[in-house]
């Protein structure tokens, strides 16, 4: 059994463009959940748009 000591939370990086989840990740929910942007490869698009962070 895995103990987790931090505060983690997986959420998922949302294309902006066309609302497609093409990333997992993990980000630190201890004083909230920060508004994360991030430019991330769409293949969808085949370039570069914001993903934005999306709890489940
Ligand atoms: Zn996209």
């Amino acid at each position: 059994m895995a103990k987790r000591k931090s505060k983690r939370e997986y959420v998922w990086l949302e294309c902006k463009q066309c609302g497609q989840r093409n990333y997992r990740t993990s980000v630190s929910v201890a004083e909230g959940t920060p508004k994360l942007e991030l430019k991330k490869f769409c293949k969808n698009e085949r370039m570069h748009v914001v993903h934005k962070i999306r709890r489940k």
